[in-house]
């Protein structure tokens, strides 16, 4: 018998000298950032002689953007701004995760960078304190690319017993969720919980209530940390809006949003005056709303699968086909927040919360 030879590293091993102590005043910062695609996020580590306790005490640092789909090669320093610091839950002690912003060599921002805006139009907006809690859904595939752990020919069952299932024959990869969810909550991520989907290996993770411009460096870090958690497993993420084609379930980023006004007494009021306003810009929300300008959203949005139709909007209470819900639980108290179900999987968090901030906050 022919042995195939095959070259894995060993995380038991990795752990003996991760407990190695390391001089108090040493931290390893690990800049993070969005690069070319819009989607894949990009990280490298440096150490620091002094433990930051906020972002701007971070030297701005730099990168090649020729390979990361953000610069010419004859032209290819990008730099790296620290905007957001978390406890690293890999390093653990006091290392740190820095989330950055990238800026081109004449200092703009790259065409990746949408937090720069998110955040100006959530300066204009603070004195109506928007909330934002969005659901992260997503698939996890093996290495191959095919859904993790469904048969290699033909498919599982068809949906029903999955969404927030237990047992071996209904969830696939819980070990993934629960490391992720640890991690996420380690950090200094407002991650408020997680549940099983519909189509088996897509999970969902929350993230929120989170106020203005931390909604997407929140969900952003939590997706970096869901792709470096999986990496340890050996399992691939996909934020795919539409991973498997037919009968299947596809993932959306539903966004959860509330001002002060609507979140008081009687702010239902509030609540349907936004809806009046989302409704005539539902074709702006939906270029906003994935990695496309509407393109993947093409794929998922289809009226089916507890989605609204791409071209027609709607809003109604404890209606998933729509593009609006209004949560039974919030129809009956009279105040709260409305969901927005349009963003696809792959949507960037700072374009989806600046875009209902406008519209909702700022009649732009
Ligand atoms: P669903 O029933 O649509 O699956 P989830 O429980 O998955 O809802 O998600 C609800 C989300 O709404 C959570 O992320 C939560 O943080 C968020 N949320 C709760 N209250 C508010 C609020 N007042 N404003 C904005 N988001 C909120
Ligand atoms: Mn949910
Ligand atoms: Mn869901
Ligand atoms: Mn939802």
């Amino acid at each position: 018998m022919m042995s195939i030879a095959t070259a894995a590293t060993d995380k038991s091993v990795l752990d003996m000298f991760q407990r190695l102590s390391v001089p108090d005043n040493k931290c390893q910062a690990t800049y993070v950032w969005i690069d070319g695609s819009g989607e894949s996020l990009r990280a490298k580590t440096r150490t620091l002689d002094f433990v930051p306790t906020t972002p701007a005490e971070l030297p701005v640092w730099n990168f090649d953007g020729s390979s990361t789909g953000q610069a010419e090669g004859s032209n290819s320093d990008v730099y790296l701004y620290p905007v957001a610091m978390y406890r690293d839950p890999f390093r653990l002690g006091n290392h740190k995760l820095l989330l950055c912003e990238t800026y081109k060599y004449n200092k703009e921002v790259t065409p990746t960078n949408l937090r720069k805006r998110c955040l100006e139009v959530m300066t204009k907006a603070a004195d109506q304190k928007p909330w934002f809690g969005m659901e992260q859904e997503y698939t996890l595939l093996d290495t191959d690319n095919h859904p993790y752990g469904w048969p290699k020919n033909g498919y599982p069952r068809p949906q029903g017993p999955y969404y927030c299932g237990v047992g071996a024959d209904k969830v696939h990869g819980r070990d993934i969720v629960e490391a992720h969810y640890r991690a996420c909550l380690y950090s200094g991520i407002t991650i408020s919980g997680e549940n099983a989907e519909s189509m088996p290996a897509q999970w969902e993770f929350q993230v929120g209530p989170c106020e203005g411009i931390t909604m997407g460096d929140d969900l952003w870090m939590a997706r970096y940390l869901l792709h470096r958690v999986a990496e340890d497993f050996n399992v691939v993420i996909t934020l795919d809006p539409k991973p498997v084609r037919g009968d299947w379930s596809g993932a959306g980023l539903h966004t959860n949003f509330s001002t002060e006004a609507m979140r008081a007494p009687n702010g239902i009021v509030e609540i349907e005056k936004g809806i009046e306003k989302l409704s005539h810009h539902h074709h702006r929300h939906i270029k906003a709303y994935d990695l496309k300008g509407g393109k993947d959203n093409e794929r998922r949005l289809t009226g089916f699968h507890e989605t609204s139709n791409i071209h027609d909007f709607s809003a109604g209470v404890a209606n998933r086909g729509c593009s609006i819900r209004i949560p039974r639980h919030v129809a009956e108290e009279k105040q709260g927040y409305l969901e927005d179900r349009r963003p696809s999987s792959n949507a960037d968090p700072y374009l989806v919360a600046e875009t209902l901030t406008r519209t909702i906050c700022l009649d732009e």
